[in-house]
């Protein structure tokens, strides 16, 4: 049975920066997508409602166990003028692989895609027009029960709420310098790093931190048994071009599904470069590094699509990549996701769905 969305329109409507104005998530727009689950009825009631703080019991779980996963993904307006969202659907099941994870009942993937386009249609005019800029979208699933005992929650809320946002890249690409860390780790075999949970992020802070001291951008995490292999970057996953092969750590567990990975790794094939998902050491990047293999390396994500890793720093060492400029690649694939994000190329995969 499909569940129908009702709508609450805001009768006090905010009004919109201008889009030339815009940076991360500061500014949130009209209305929010709910939902509830109680244990006995299910998820129930999907309404899109004018956005308003929520009231919280202080003793509510999700503020006590951290019992809480969310996505990410945008929506972007063509130059045609059609709102398009990229990859929704996935999006939607990655949140249901994460609310697995953490034992937070799943919801219905059609209906998790279908509030991506409630909320986007509802708050249509809050997709900026500028140039690069989008529409950020942050579904979100938390555990209501009130109760301070350990065990899964008996109550939950499904929220979606979205923030319009400037151009990552306001110059142009531009390459980042990144820190391998030895000393903190994000994730382990068995642990939450395939999901996308509030503990992962508070748990990546302080190695972010100490990156930024020492003058870098992103910490590059290392894998938390032998702490060589490599698993992401920031809040990003990691890819290199070591002599005519893109090689990138594989779907085992410690490491996020990203969406854009999957859809670089795609369009890597389509082109006929020869994609490699497998382990690699820091050692032997550095080692490729030195000896001038290493030709480029990126981060992919929602936010930024990719990011250009122009230095890699490892135990005091610094190693230039690509003489600290994007790479050629790197810039190819930018430029072919971004066309098709802003409808201005062809969608040979049927990755975006207009809203
Ligand atoms: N890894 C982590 C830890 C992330 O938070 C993200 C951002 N969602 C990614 C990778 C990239 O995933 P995606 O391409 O789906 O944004």
């Amino acid at each position: 049975m499909t569940m129908d969305i009702s709508f609450t329109r805001t009768r006090a409507p905010l009004s919109r920066p201008d889009d030339t104005s815009l940076s991360f998530g500061k500014v949130l727009t009209d209305h929010m997508f709910m939902m509830n689950y109680e244990q006995g009825r299910g998820w129930h009631d999907p309404r899109v409602v004018p956005y308003a703080p929520m009231q919280m019991d202080p003793a509510t779980s999700v503020l006590h166990y951290g019992q809480a996963v969310f996505d990410g993904l945008k929506a972007f307006r063509g130059a045609d003028g059609v709102i398009r969202l990229f990859r929704a659907e996935r999006h939607a099941k990655r949140l249901n692989k994460s609310c697995a994870a953490l034992c937070i009942p799943e919801m219905d993937a059609e209906l998790v895609r279908r509030s991506f386009e409630a909320i986007v249609s509802a708050d249509h005019d809050w997709v900026p027009r500028a140039p690069g800029t989008s529409l950020y979208i942050r579904p979100t699933v938390i555990a209501t029960e009130v109760m301070l005992g350990v065990h899964p929650a008996s109550r939950y809320t499904y929220f979606v709420i979205c923030s319009p946002v400037g151009s990552y890249y306001k110059e142009g690409v531009k390459p980042v310098r990144i820190l391998a860390t030895d000393k903190h780790v994000r994730a382990v075999q068995g642990g939450l790093g395939e999901a996308k949970t509030a503990a992962n992020y508070a748990a990546s802070l302080s190695a972010q931190q100490e990156a930024e001291r020492e003058g870098f951008t992103q910490v590059l995490w290392l894998d938390g048994v032998e702490r060589r292999w490599i698993d992401e970057v920031g809040t990003m996953n990691i890819m290199m071009r070591i002599g005519d092969e893109v090689i990138t750590p594989p779907l085992a567990g410690t490491i996020l599904d990203g969406v854009t990975r999957n859809s670089i790794l795609q369009l890597l094939r389509d082109w006929g470069v020869a994609v490699n998902e497998r382990r690699i050491s820091i050692d032997e990047v550095m080692e490729a590094g030195r000896n001038g293999t290493l030709r480029e390396m990126w981060g992919t994500g929602t936010a930024a699509v990719v990011s250009p890793v122009g230095e890699l720093g490892y135990k005091g060492e610094k190693i230039s990549i690509g003489g600290g400029q994007t790479g050629e690649l790197t810039q190819k694939l930018y430029d072919a996701i971004v066309s098709i994000q802003y409808g201005r190329a062809p969608d040979p995969h049927g990755w975006m769905s207009e809203v």
